[in-house]
Parts: C-alpha cells; structure tokens; sequence
C-alpha cells in the first residue's frame, strides 16, 4: 500500500477527536495518550542447526483503569513498537466498548514464524513468555492470540508461567486448548462477533440478510469463520483472499468447501482451491469489488486513500484491527459509506476471552450455548450503545465508539485519580 502510516498516531487522532467531542479537557484524559508500560526484550533461540539466532520482542501495556490489561500476542516479521503500541490502545477501547472488567495490552515478536520448525516456535514462546513472566499474570495482564499465534501457542505460555509459578495458572492467558482450561466457543469467538454486527447493522438499514453480497479479505481464524457464520445466514460470500491469492464467485463461494480444502492444504492456504464459476482475482479487485459489506480480516492499513477513493462496498465492517487508514477513513466519510470500527466488530474475541478467565477464576466450565448466547447479548448491546451515539451525537460510527469508550475509561481513571 502506498500510504506509510504510523497506527498509533492514527490511533492518537482518533482519540483526541473524541475526547474534545465529549467536552474533556487534555488534563482529564492526556495519560491515555501514553502507554502505562512498555517492555522490549531480545529473545534468543537455538535453532535446529544448532545456531542461536534473536528476536526482538514486545509487550505494551495501555492502561489498566477499567482492570487487568488484556491484549493477544503477534507473531509477525513487520511488528514494530508503534504497531504494538497502538493494538495495546485498541485494546483499551475495545474492552471498554463492549463493557468488560479489562484494560488493553498487546504483544508481539518481530518474525516470520513460517520459516520456524514448530520446535524452533515452542522455544520461541516459551522464552519469550519468561522475559515478559514479570509483567504478566491473571491478575495484572492477560494475553490472547493474533495474528499467526494460536491454542497452542497459549497452551505454551500458560504452561511456561506455571512452572514458574510452580503450579497450574490457566487464568493467565487465554484462546487456550480446552484440555489447559480453555473455553468453548473461543476460537469461533470473533468472527461469530463480527457475524452478529452483520446482523445488527443489516436490522438498522432495513437489509434482508438473504443474498446480501459480502467479500472477506483474509481467511484465517477470523474471516473463515465470520465467512462460514454469515453464510449460514443466507449471505452471498462472493469474494475471498488470504496471503496466497484471492478468489471471487458471483454465485457465492462453497465456504464450508472452501475450509474443508484449507484444512488439507500446506499452510492452510486457499490456493488451488477450484469450483464451478470460480476465478482468481488480486487483493485490489476484492477490497474494491462491487459488494453489499466488505469485512477486512487481516492486517492493518489495507483501505488506504486510493483503495477508498475506488471502494465499492455499500458498508465496511472492520474484522483485522485498524485495517483502515485516517486517510482512508476519511474519503470514505466523504463518500458517506459507514464503516463499523474495529474495536465493535471484533470484539468477540476478548468478550469470549474474559468469559474464558471467569471460568478460569471460577474453575468451573460453561457450555457453548450459554456462551454463544451471552456473546451475542454483550455484541447487541455494545452496538446499541454505538449505534444510539451515532444516531444522537451524528457522528461516524468510528467516532462514536471511540467516544462510548473513551467516556467509561475516563470516568474510572477520574474515580481512581492519580496515584500517589
Ligand atoms: P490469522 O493469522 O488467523 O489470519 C490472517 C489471515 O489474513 C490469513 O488468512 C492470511 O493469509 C491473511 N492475510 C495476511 N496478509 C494478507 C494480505 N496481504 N492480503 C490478504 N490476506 C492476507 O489471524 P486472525 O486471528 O484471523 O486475525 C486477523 C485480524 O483480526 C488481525 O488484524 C487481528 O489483529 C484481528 N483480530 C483477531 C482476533 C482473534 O481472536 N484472532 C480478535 C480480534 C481481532
């Protein structure tokens, strides 16, 4: 993408805008323009070669007011500080968002954890986990998975963090395997989320969900799902990418195939998957096609300004985390195309994550019907809260989020006040 952004000052725009809408002054919410804590650490790792190589890794707290900090953990060959800050931020309005007991954090290793053996990752993991052990806890910060992390990643923390420990801690991370204490419905968690914001926003436009054309830009962990949920719905999923290609079918793609074939493939990729009607298309074609909703579903600053200037979609619903530039952001204001914000759309995630620490904390397990259902109450009742801003203060739906949010994290900072 042309455009070169730094995702935290994005994320510092967006915040200042809603903090002066609201009527705060700088002094009331300046501290939450700065990370609480911030740790950088080198890990060394034996590889199978016998050599050692290093990685830079990072663990960013935002803000604890609202409670523990909460935030997944990225393997990526292209995190930096600023990335990692900002996804720490966007945790912060995330959690406060949807109402939840928990502050924001992130993490993140900078590499590409394909060219890892998975012994090379579990060793990875594990020392990371124990250069970060000091911040981490149930109590203090709690990690989740992102981008190219996964169960059994967190079943590596939680199990590094024990031994420390010296006994069992599954509350200090969530997204675990169900054997380590993980929670039913977790891994569906988000893109079911995202699939409830569909529904909710379709009722306000007066949409019927049957046939509604909708193309997903990314087919991992969130989009497959949201893809799979939605089409279960009657959605039309005309358009579909990952990493490896992108794949368009005006008829509606064959999802469940669709997963079924990534399953099986190397990489879980969805190159070379074939169907009747089926073509390949580039990045660009998907994020511009003609389409009732795109759901960007894979990393950040994908709708820049020319991809917004040229977008088609009638609505955008932000599954990846910031995959919308400021730019960006504003043409399609300009151009009067609602954009459901990350910190709504995907916050299905961390509300089945803290569901999955209550369990933990309780030592007691739910079952899926009553997570699902509890997750959709808590999505229903964030985006009314969203949607009433909109409507009352006629803001974007971005703004009106961020201001929700900012309003719960402000009153509990001022409750709190500064210590000492
Ligand atoms: P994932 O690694 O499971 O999937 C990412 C997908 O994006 C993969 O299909 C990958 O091939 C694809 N992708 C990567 N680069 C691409 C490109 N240039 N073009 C097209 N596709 C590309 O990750 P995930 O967990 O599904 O996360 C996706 C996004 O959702 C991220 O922004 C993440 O921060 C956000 N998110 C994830 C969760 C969660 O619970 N996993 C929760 C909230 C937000």
């Amino acid at each position: 993408m042309a455009e070169k952004c730094n995702p935290y000052e994005n994320m510092l725009c967006n915040l200042d805008a809603a903090a002066q809408k609201l009527g705060y002054s700088l002094d009331e919410y300046i501290s939450l323009r700065y990370p609480e804590r911030e740790l950088i650490v080198s890990v060394p790792v034996k590889m199978d070669d016998g050599s050692v190589k290093v990685f830079k890794g990072y663990r960013v707290q935002h803000s604890s007011s609202r409670g523990p900090c909460k935030g997944g953990i990225r393997y990526h060959q292209d995190v930096d500080l600023d990335e990692v800050r900002a996804l720490a931020a966007w945790m912060t309005w995330k959690c406060a968002v949807v109402n939840i007991p928990y502050g924001g954090a992130k993490g993140g290793i900078q590499v590409d954890p394909t060219q890892l053996s998975l012994g090379e990752l579990e060793r990875l993991t594990r020392r990371y986990t124990s250069m970060i052990l000091p911040i981490l806890g149930p109590e203090k910060d709690i990690p989740a998975p992102d981008v190219n992390t996964n169960a059994q990643v967190m079943g590596w923390i939680m199990d590094t963090y024990s031994m420390f420990k010296g006994y069992a801690v599954p509350g200090v991370v969530t997204g675990k395997p169900l054997e380590v204490g993980g929670s039913l419905g977790r891994p569906e968690a988000t893109g079911r989320g995202v699939m409830f914001t569909v529904v909710e926003l379709a009722k306000r436009l007066g949409w019927d969900l049957k046939g509604l054309k909708i193309a997903v830009q990314g087919f991992g962990n969130v989009g497959s799902v949201a893809a799979k949920l939605l089409k279960d719905k009657g959605c039309k999923i005309v358009a579909i990418s990952d990493v490896s290609c992108g794949l368009y079918n005006p008829d509606g793609i064959d999802i469940d195939r669709v997963l079924e074939y990534k399953a099986d493939s190397p990489n879980c990729l969805i190159k070379g998957y074939t169907e009747e009607g089926i073509s390949t298309i580039t990045n660009k074609q998907l994020l511009t096609m003609d389409v009732d909703v795109l759901i960007p579903s894979a990393l950040e600053n994908q709708i820049d300004a020319e991809i917004a200037r040229e977008l088609k979609a009638k609505v955008v619903v932000e599954a990846a985390n910031g995959p919308t530039t400021t730019e960006g952001d504003k043409i399609l204001n300009e151009r009067n195309i609602p954009v459901v914000p990350d910190i709504l759309a995907n916050a299905g995630g961390v509300v089945v994550s803290y569901f999955e620490w209550v369990q933990n904390n309780q030592m007691f397990m739910w079952d899926e019907e009553k997570i699902n259902s509890m997750l959709e109450r808590v999505m229903i009742e964030a985006f009314d809260g969203v949607w009433s801003m909109h409507q009352r203060e006629k803001v974007t739906l971005r703004m009106a989020a961020y201001m929700v949010a900012l309003d719960r994290v402000i009153k509990a900072k001022k409750i709190r006040g500064i210590f000492p």
